[in-house]
This record gives C-alpha cells, structure tokens and sequence, in this order.
C-alpha cells in the first residue's frame, strides 16, 4: 500500500528528536559544528544527515514568529532524481511502499547532476561521489513499524501511513488551521509523499521549502515529461 508522511509545521517545536532519531536508527555519526546563533544544528543536510529541523524567525504582520521545518526528502510520485539516474541499480522507487531508495551503486551516477535534479535540494554526496538521503526507514515499515522520527515525535507534528489517509488528515489539519492563519497551506500535495502544512508562505520557513516556477527540478521534469511522453508514443507507432 503506497505510503506518505504528513508533517504538521504547526504542531513542531524544534525539540530534534525526529533528527537525533533518525541518526540513532540508521547508526550515522555526529557532526563537528560551530555555534552559528540558531537552533539549526548541523547547518545543512549531508551524506550522515538525512533528517534536520530547519529553524527561521520571521516577521510577519509586525509579529516575530519562529518557524520550524522538519526537512527530509519528499519521496516524490514522479521522481527526479530517479529518472535523471536512469538506473534502477542505483535509485529506484519501492512498490510496496513508494519510497524512492538510493544504493551503493549512486556513486556511478553524475552525483552533482542527481543534486540538481531535485526539486527540494536534499541528496547530498560522499567524498566518493556515494549519494544518500533519507530511506522513509524501509527496513522498519517493512517490519510494520513506524519511521524512527515518527515515532519519537511527541507534539504529533509527524505522522506516517497510508498516503489517501494522510492526505485525508492533511486536509482536515489545514481547514482547521485556516481559522486562524488564512495563508495556511499544504506543500505540493499532488507531486510528494511527504506532505507538509505551514501556516504561512512556505518560502518564509526555507528556500527550497516547495518547488516553484523558479525551480529546475520538478516543474522542469514534469514539463519535460509531457512533452517527451507524446513524442515517445509516436515513435513506437512507427516502429
Ligand atoms: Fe518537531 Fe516532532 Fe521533530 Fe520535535 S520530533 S522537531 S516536534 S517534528
Ligand atoms: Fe528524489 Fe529529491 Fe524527490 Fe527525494 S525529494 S525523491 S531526492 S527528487
Ligand atoms: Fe530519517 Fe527514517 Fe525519518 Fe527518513 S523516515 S527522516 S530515514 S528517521
């Protein structure tokens, strides 16, 4: 049964036990890092990161507020990444679940050419051009667990099953949201897996939050998609 998150910025408090647990599952190292004045610790995803909570004070309507947003990849429906690699030895989408998967075999890929591929900015690359990224916990939902970071979320900001329920509990969470933050939104709920709710311009809570005209990935991949599908239908008519 296809899966999906649906993570309620709304609920977060930035308290990272989503990120910790998610290095504790997959056994992944700590990062050296410096006090850079923020919560936001270590300052980007990489190769032993695959989960982090991005933080950001905004003002807003003359109101400071603080916005956290779990960032992890979205396990998009139409994958980017996975078509740019054109290799399912290396990144290929789980049919049971949905989950986009990424193995050893990435580093034969273009890995910068993968990066740039995605839409939200997540696979990061090993000195040995080895890419990685989260994996939705697949040995743990095979085993009918629930992800690592879901299960150590406290607030109910994440929450992980079948992908028509989530989206069902997304949009129930946004109209009750919307009484009091009319901007509220879901992030691109038709393209992803990972659904997320903000209160406010998504753009406000990280740049690559959503994919926007602006973005090579998603709206290039899709745009490309459609054009190259008829293409592609009429070749194998002529042959
Ligand atoms: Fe937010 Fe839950 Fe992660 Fe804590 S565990 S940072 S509340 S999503
Ligand atoms: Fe691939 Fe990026 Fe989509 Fe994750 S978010 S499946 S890395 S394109
Ligand atoms: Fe990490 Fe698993 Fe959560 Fe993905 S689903 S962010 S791998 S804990």
């Amino acid at each position: 049964m296809d899966k999906a998150f649906f993570i309620d910025t709304t609920v977060c408090t930035a308290c990272r036990g989503c990120q910790v647990a998610c290095k504790q599952w997959h056994d992944l190292p700590a990062e050296k890092t410096t006090n850079r004045g923020t919560i936001e610790n270590p300052p980007d995803l990489s190769f032993d990161t695959y989960k982090l909570v991005r933080f950001r004070e905004q003002v807003v309507d003359n109101k400071l507020h603080w916005l956290f947003f779990p960032e992890q990849c979205r396990h998009c429906i139409s994958p980017p990444c996975q078509d740019t690699a054109g290799d399912p030895g290396a990144i290929y989408t789980d049919p049971a679940t949905g989950s986009v998967q990424y193995t050893a075999e990435t580093r034969f890929l273009n890995a910068d050419e993968i990066i740039a591929s995605c839409p939200y900015n997540i696979p990061r690359k090993s000195a040995d051009g080895t890419l990685a990224k989260c994996d939705m916990c697949i040995d743990r939902v095979q085993n009918g667990l629930l992800p690592a970071c879901v299960q150590t979320c406290p607030t109910g900001a994440m929450n992980f099953g079948d992908k028509d329920k989530m989206r069902k509990l997304a949009d129930q969470r946004l109209a009750e949201v919307k009484k009091t933050h009319p901007k509220a939104q879901l992030i691109d709920p038709d393209d992803v897996r990972v659904i997320y709710l903000v209160a406010f311009d998504p753009k406000l809570y990280y740049e690559h939050a959503m994919a926007s005209a602006s973005d090579v990935g998603l709206t290039r991949h899709l745009a490309l998609k459609k054009m190259v599908r008829p293409l592609g239908e009429m070749v194998s008519r002529l042959i």
